[in-house]
C-alpha cells in the first residue's frame, strides 16, 4: 500500500450528495477527493445508465425542489440543459387509466357510478364509524379515506413498493407520507369538483404539472458537476470501494478503499463527508462503535430495487412519462416512458425504451433471477397490462440497485439518532450526508442540502447548522439559529 497524499476532505459516494459537498468545497478552496465505488458511472442513485445509445434512469427522476438555492445551483451547472417538461402519469387500475393528479370527468368515467357510490358509502361508514386506535398504514388509511378508496389506489401499489402487507407498516408512516392533498382526496376532491389550484402551496409536490428534467437524463447533472470538480483541482475517483475508516490519534482519518482488481489504496483527510449506507459504514468504522450504536447501525433495513429497460420499435402505445401499475396481478410497480421524460433519452426516435420497476429485496427470488427470465417475465407483464405489442421488443436490459429505498420501520429513527449522538460525540470530523447517509428518505435536492450545510460547518469551523433538521423539502428549519444559507 502507497502513503497516500494529506488532503483536507474525502468525500464518500459521487452521488448528489458526495458531489455537491465536494463541489462547493472546491469554489472554497478547499482540497478534496471523491471516492466512489461505482467504476463507470457517477450519480449514485441518480445516476443515468446508457445501454446501446438508450439512456435511462433508476426510476425517472423529476427536477424539483421548494429550495431556491438548489434550483439555482442545478441551472449554473446545467444552464440550457436543464428542460422544463411537462407531467403526464396515469394509474392503472383493472386495466382502466386514471389520470394522475385526478381530474372529476375522468375518475368518474373510470370508476363507473357503482362504484363512484360504494367509494362515497364507505368514506362516510369510517367518518360515522373511524377506527380509534389506528395502529398501521391499512387503519390509517381506511380511516382517512374509507375501505374502498384504500382498496382501490394504496393497497397494491403500497405492498409492491414495501414488501409487506400494509397492515405491517406503522400508521405513523401513513401519516408522514400522505400529508395534505393524497391521491384519494385528490378523487374527493375532483368528484365534488373542487378546483386544484396547480402550483398553490396547497398541492403537494407529487401532483406539480411540470418539472425540469436535464436533456440527457439526471446522470448528465452530475457528470457535469464531476468535470466541474476535476477543473477545480480535486478528483473524483471511480472503482473505489471505502473497505476502512480509521480516526487516528491525531484526530485525522485514515480511508482505504478497493479497487476492482483489490488492490488497496489509502487516503487521509482532516474531515469525512459520508454518503455510504449508514449500515455499512457501521461495519467499517474504526475505533469499533460502541456495541449500543453497532446494533443500532445493523438493524437498518432498506429496501431494493430493480429495472427492466425494456427497447421497442414501432409507435409507442402510450406517451405519459410514467404509469403506477396498481394492478396486483403483475409485480411491476411502476412503468417509465424514458422518450417522454427527454427525447434524447433514445438514439432514434423509432425507438422507445421503457423501464420496468420491481421493487423487492436483494433475498427475494426475484433480485437473482438471470436477466433473460426476467426480461422475458416482463415483455410478459407489459403484454398482460396491454401496453406493449411482444413483437415490437428488439431488446432488454437489466439494472439492479440495492439499497434504493432506506426503510422506515419502527426503530429506524430511535436507531438513527443512537448512532448520531455516538458519532457526533466520539468521532468528530466524520460527517453523514444524503439519503442512505443519513438514512432520509428523500429526494436530490435534500441530499444536495444536507451536502452544503455540511459544507459550510466544516468552513466555518464549528456546527453551524444542525444538517438533521433539513426537511424533505430541502428546507433549513431552524429560524432561531439562522434564517439563511447563502453566505458562501
Ligand atoms: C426509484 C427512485 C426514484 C427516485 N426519483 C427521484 C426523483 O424523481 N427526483 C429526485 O430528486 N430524487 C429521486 N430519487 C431519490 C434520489 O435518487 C436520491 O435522493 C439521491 O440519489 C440521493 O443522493 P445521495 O448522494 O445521498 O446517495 P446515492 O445516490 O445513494 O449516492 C451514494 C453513492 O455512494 C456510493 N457508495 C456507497 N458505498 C460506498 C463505498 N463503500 N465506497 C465508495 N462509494 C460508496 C454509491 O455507489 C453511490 O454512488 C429517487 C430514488 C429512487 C430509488
Amino acid at each position: 500500500m502507497q502513503k497516500g497524499q494529506k488532503i483536507s476532505v474525502v468525500c464518500i459516494g459521487a452521488g448528489p450528495a458526495g458531489l455537491t459537498a465536494a463541489y462547493i468545497l472546491g469554489k472554497n478552496n478547499v482540497k478534496v477527493t471523491v471516492l466512489e465505488k461505482n467504476p463507470v458511472y457517477v450519480g449514485g442513485i441518480s445516476r443515468t445508465e446508457i445501454y446501446k445509445g438508450f439512456a435511462f434512469d433508476i426510476g425517472g427522476h423529476r427536477f424539483f425542489s421548494k429550495s431556491q438555492e438548489i434550483e439555482t445551483l442545478w441551472k449554473e451547472l446545467l444552464g440550457e440543459a436543464l428542460l422544463l417538461r411537462s407531467r403526464k402519469s396515469r394509474i392503472l387500475y383493472k386495466r382502466k387509466f386514471f389520470d394522475y393528479p385526478l381530474r372529476a370527468g375522468n375518475a368518474l368515467r373510470q370508476l363507473g357510478i357503482i362504484e363512484t357510490l360504494r367509494c362515497i358509502i364507505s368514506y362516510i361508514h369510517v367518518r360515522l364509524y373511524p377506527n380509534r386506535n389506528p395502529q398501521n398504514f391499512q387503519d390509517w388509511v381506511t380511516n382517512h379515506f374509507g375501505k374502498r378508496l384504500y382498496t382501490i389506489f394504496f393497497r397494491s401499489y403500497t405492498e409492491k413498493v414495501w414488501g409487506v402487507p400494509c397492515t405491517q407498516i406503522s400508521a405513523d408512516w401513513a401519516a408522514q407520507r400522505i400529508k395534505g392533498l393524497s391521491l384519494s382526496k385528490a378523487i374527493w376532491n375532483a368528484l365534488w369538483f373542487k378546483k386544484q389550484k396547480q402550483n398553490s402551496k396547497n398541492v403537494i409536490k407529487t401532483l406539480i404539472g411540470s418539472f425540469h428534467y436535464p436533456r440527457r437524463g439526471p446522470g448528465m447533472l452530475w457528470e457535469k458537476t464531476k468535470d466541474r470538480i476535476k477543473q477545480q483541482g480535486n478528483e473524483v475517483l471511480l472503482g473505489m470501494n471505502v473497505v476502512e475508516i480509521n480516526l487516528l490519534k491525531d484526530k485525522t482519518w485514515q480511508i482505504i478503499t478497493e479497487d476492482p482488481t483489490q488492490k488497496r489504496h489509502e487516503f487521509f483527510a482532516d474531515h469525512v463527508i459520508s454518503s455510504m449506507p449508514i449500515r455499512e459504514l457501521g461495519e467499517i468504522l474504526k475505533p469499533t462503535l460502541p456495541k449500543v450504536a453497532k446494533i443500532a447501525a445493523a438493524s437498518l433495513q432498506y429496501r431494493d430495487f430493480l429495472t427492466v429497460a425494456l427497447i421497442t420499435k414501432g409507435k409507442s402505445l402510450f406517451d405519459d412519462n410514467w404509469i403506477y401499475i396498481h394492478d396486483p396481478s403483475v409485480q411491476v410497480g411502476r412503468i417509465q416512458n424514458f422518450k417522454s421524460w427527454s427525447p434524447e433519452m433514445v438514439p432514434d426516435l423509432a425507438y422507445n425504451c421503457y423501464g420496468l420497476e420491481y421493487f423487492c429485496f436483494e433475498t427475494d427470488k426475484i433480485w437473482s433471477m438471470p436477466n433473460d427470465e426476467l426480461i422475458h417475465m416482463a415483455i410478459n407483464e407489459m403484454t398482460q397490462i396491454g401496453l406493449i405489442v411482444p413483437s415490437d421488443v428488439v431488446d432488454g436490459v437489466v439494472i439492479r440497485q440495492p439499497k434504493a429505498y432506506p426503510v422506515y420501520d419502527d426503530h429506524y429513527d430511535t436507531n438513527v439518532k443512537t448512532l448520531q449522538n455516538v458519532l457526533e460525540n466520539d468521532y468528530a470530523g466524520l460527517h453523514l450526508v444524503g439519503r442512505n447517509g443519513m438514512h432520509k428518505y428523500n429526494n436530490q435536492d435534500h441530499a444536495m442540502m444536507t451536502a452544503i450545510l455540511t459544507v459550510k460547518n466544516i468552513l466555518a469551523g464549528y456546527q453551524k447548522y444542525d444538517v438533521w433538521t433539513v426537511n424533505e423539502d430541502a428546507e433549513y428549519h431552524e429560524e432561531d439559529k439562522i434564517t439563511s444559507s447563502k453566505d458562501i
